[in-house]
């Protein structure tokens, strides 16, 4: 795929308002104090000794800040910023535009790094640790190698999932940091900020109240906060208090957890289908009509952090908590068969 198509691609991916709403620089991440703080020194470091900051691995699950980070990081350093996604460099051909334009010291970001297929992936190998590419040239008898330097650059790789990563690849970073889910006080400020940012007046409790229904996640917060806007400029005098925001919310179907319809449709599937489990995912997907990746991904890591779900050796399994979001009563647990045999 031309390079030009990919950076379309990622320009129109993030909302216009998205990237309103994200921090512009190192200073106005809120959270994340222990990522933060690490990135922070090797950066400086870098400024300081003039030298090209070290790989940087991103893991953890949507909208945590994997992108924030990579952009603010080359922002702060003053470095040019690329940007490509796993999924859409399918050849090692795709990606050589990429590495020949980095310039020294730039960084080039590649977003769902698990997706880059293994010949990519061994393309990468010694543009990370030698600045170099081989390429092939010519097939059979005459086929041979050249090797192409390259200026010493900084790949800052984001992946919702560290386990595809081969361990070759997650090697060749020098840090590696996962982004966790965010307290209520950091979701709230973040709820603050952004409403600052759009211009609305809201209630300390209505920030809040956003956040404790955003599944610890600041995109979710963020987009609750532009529906409860829209709502408070509807049907209110476009101040968010916290009665309208509650009542914009449960008009959005979001439960007092933060739960969205699909969230709920995902423990509803795996109670009133598979009686509470264990079930693999990918029957549940199935019987959803959805991706096994959106639910592995996107939803499941909450509900885990939640303890609504458990992984089990045999699958998923809603906890005694699930049953009760459901206003269901917890099945008595069953007798352990090991545990008989030995009475
Ligand atoms: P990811 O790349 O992990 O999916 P993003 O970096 O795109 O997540 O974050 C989604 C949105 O959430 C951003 O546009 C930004 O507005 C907000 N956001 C994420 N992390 C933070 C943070 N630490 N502080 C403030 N806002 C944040």
């Amino acid at each position: 795929m031309p390079r030009e198509t990919i950076l379309k691609q990622d320009a129109t991916a993030a909302t216009e308002e998205d990237r309103f709403l994200r921090p512009q620089r190192m200073t106005e991440i809120v959270g994340q104090r222990d990522v933060y703080a690490r990135i922070e020194i090797a950066v400086d470091a870098a400024r300081k000794r003039s030298e090209p900051l070290g790989h940087i691995l991103f893991d953890g699950p949507p909208g945590l800040g994997k992108t924030t980070f990579a952009t603010v990081i080359p922002r702060d350093l003053g470095v040019p910023l690329q940007i490509a996604s796993g999924a859409a460099l399918s050849a090692p051909k795709d990606l050589i535009p990429y590495l020949t334009n980095a310039s020294e010291g730039s960084v080039l970001f590649i977003d769902e790094i698990h997706r880059l297929p293994k010949a990519v992936e061994e393309f990468l190998y010694p543009a990370m640790e030698d600045f170099r590419i081989d390429i092939a040239l010519g097939e059979g008898v005459n086929a041979r190698t050249i090797n192409m330097p390259l200026k010493p650059f900084t790949l800052i790789g984001a992946t919702t999932r560290t386990g595809l990563l081969s361990a070759p690849l997650r090697d060749r970073f020098h840090m590696r940091e996962h982004l966790d889910f965010y307290a209520l006080e950091e979701l709230a400020e973040i709820v603050r900020r952004s409403a600052t940012k759009l211009r609305v007046k809201i209630s300390d409790d209505a920030c809040t109240l956003i956040a404790g229904r955003s599944r610890s996640t600041p995109r979710i917060a963020n987009n609750r906060l532009r529906w409860v806007r829209d709502y408070a400029t509807s049907r209110a005098d476009g101040e968010i208090t916290r009665p309208v925001a509650e009542a914009a919310l449960d008009m959005q179907g979001v439960d007092p957890l933060g739960l969205d319809a699909q969230d709920r449709k995902y423990l509803e599937t795996l109670l009133r289908v598979f009686g509470g489990g264990p079930a693999g995912v990918e029957a549940v997907a199935h019987t959803m009509n959805t991706a096994v990746d959106t639910l592995s991904d996107e939803l499941e890591p909450y509900l885990l952090r939640a303890e609504l779900i458990v992984r089990t050796p045999r699958g998923r399994r809603l906890t005694d908590a699930g049953y009760r979001h459901l206003g269901t009563i917890p099945p008595k647990p069953e007798p352990d068969p090991q545990q008989e045999l030995f009475e």
